[in-house]
């Protein structure tokens, strides 16, 4: 990031032609240089803060290029908070170019990315979330993307967790009073109010973490892992699904050797269909990898599809992988599936396991019935108030502080104890906000940006 001394100078349209282009200027020196840039056609008082004015615009050597307008904005009412100039040109690249090249030989440095709005939140004009929102808005590939991102922009983030932010800051300047105070009757903390408190922002938190949850499978789309033996069909259904030939089906055991992917539309949800090569020990180093990158694949599956081949008696690996999906952390994103309903059964019924023939085409429309209603679930249409990782990430370390806050007030810990876990609650909260930020985090963030934004 320049010093914010320098006068930032970019391109804030999109690369290529268009009817109109905007050259954008931030920092003390923007009115001077951009004047520099510019002749007014008449007389018109060109005030800070005023009326755009229509004029030419010259280049290095004072040559007129184009006709365009110049906007300047006063401090108060600029984007970045200081000093602001538009210069808004037909919108060709040389013309925009050579208006960057001229601001710089007045004075000018190059904005790097995200760096007006760098500016922006060191002027206190957005906090860190709002900033990030801004980033979104740019990004956003629907309009639905674009909606919560711009409720983000007007600072709903920070307006969700103020509530939260002031509770805790009360209680903790209780515990602090109790912790000094210790003799004194009276500021010994109602515990039990304490404990129910604590209780309600948990809640809350986890609300919106369940919620960042469900908007990132709208927003981003979802993964789909199928895992399970050879030959059991995994590769036929991945084409099933896809109704294409997109994977290689053969009757050689372990030919999946790679990861395919592929998206899938389930009721508008983009799913990423991942086929991976059996979960078993193997010696080929080739297909080692494979199994690797299947085990990698199933990790971060939203879902995952666990084939099996109904014609033949279950493996005991594939009796163990029934266990597993049925216990705790992997229930609701396991679907079993009973492949090759064609043939003979080989095997007594499974419950829960969805029939079909990858074969034949049978029962495929009730397995995408079951992928909608996992991926969907309730409360799929409430928008999301947390839609940023970085801000999941902070709210789950708030809310496992929370947690450790309110099994504490339960083992009767003392006040002490408690307290630090609930400054660490309030410490990463005010982590989404940029309140406790460091330097290095911005550069992340803001290298994230478009230039000129
Ligand atoms: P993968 O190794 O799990 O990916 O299995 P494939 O999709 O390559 O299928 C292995 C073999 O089983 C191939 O010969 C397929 O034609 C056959 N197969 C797959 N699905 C079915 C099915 O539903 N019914 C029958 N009869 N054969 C199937």
């Amino acid at each position: 990031m320049n010093d914010p001394g320098e006068t930032l100078v970019a391109v804030g349209t999109p690369p290529g032609r268009g009817g109109v282009g905007c050259v954008r200027l931030s920092g003390p020196d923007a009115a001077r240089i951009a004047r520099r840039l510019f002749r007014p056609q008449s007389d018109d008082a060109m005030l800070d803060g005023g009326p755009p004015s229509f004029g030419r615009f010259v280049d290095r050597e004072g040559r007129p290029m184009d006709h365009g307008f110049l906007v300047l904005f006063e401090p108060r009412r600029s984007y970045t908070g200081e000093d602001g100039a538009e210069l808004w040109t037909h919108g060709s690249p040389a013309i925009l170019a050579e208006l960057v090249e001229a601001a710089i030989a007045a004075g000018a440095a190059p904005a790097g990315p995200g760096e007006f709005t760098y500016r922006a939140l060191r002027n206190g004009r957005i906090d860190l979330a709002r900033a990030e929102a801004v980033r979104d808005l740019v990004r956003a590939r629907t309009l639905y993307q674009a909606r919560l991102a711009f409720s983000q922009v007007e600072g709903e983030v920070a307006r969700r967790i103020a509530p939260l932010v002031e509770t805790l800051e009360e209680w903790i300047a209780r515990s602090e009073a109790a912790v000094e105070f210790v003799d004194e009757s009276e500021t010994q903390l109602a515990r039990a109010e304490l404990a129910r408190a604590v209780e309600s922002m948990l809640d809350r938190c986890r609300e919106w973490l369940a919620g960042f949850r469900r908007g990132r499978v709208v927003r981003e789309g979802a993964q789909l892992a199928i895992v399970g033996r050879p030959n059991v069909g995994k590769s036929s259904l991945f084409n099933r699904l896809l109704e294409r030939d997109r994977a290689i089906v053969t009757e050689i055991a372990g030919t999946t050797r790679d990861t395919l992917e592929e998206d899938l539309d389930i009721a508008g949800i983009p799913v990423r269909l991942v086929d991976t090569a059996g979960l078993r020990v193997v010696e080929d180093p080739i297909e080692e990898e494979g199994v690797r990158r299947a085990h990698a694949a199933r990790a971060e599956a939203d879902l995952v599809l666990l084939v099996l081949d109904g014609s033949r008696p279950l493996e005991p690996d594939e009796r163990q992988a029934l266990e597993r999906c049925r216990s705790e952390d992997e229930r609701g994103r396991t679907i079993v599936v009973r492949n090759k309903t064609d043939l003979p059964d080989g095997f007594e019924v499974v419950p829960d396991a969805v029939a079909v023939s990858a074969r034949t085409g049978a029962g495929i429309d009730a397995l995408r019935h079951v992928l909608r209603e996992r991926l969907t679930g309730a409360g799929l249409l409430e928008a999301p108030i947390i839609t940023d990782a970085r801000h999941a990430r902070c709210l789950e370390a708030a809310a496992s502080a929370l947690d450790r806050a309110a099994e504490g007030i339960r083992a009767g810990l003392s006040e002490e104890l408690v307290l630090v876990d609930l400054v660490e609650a309030r410490r990463a909260l005010g982590e989404i906000t940029g309140e406790f930020t460091t330097e290095e985090l911005y550069d992340r963030i803001f290298s994230s940006f478009c230039i000129g934004k």
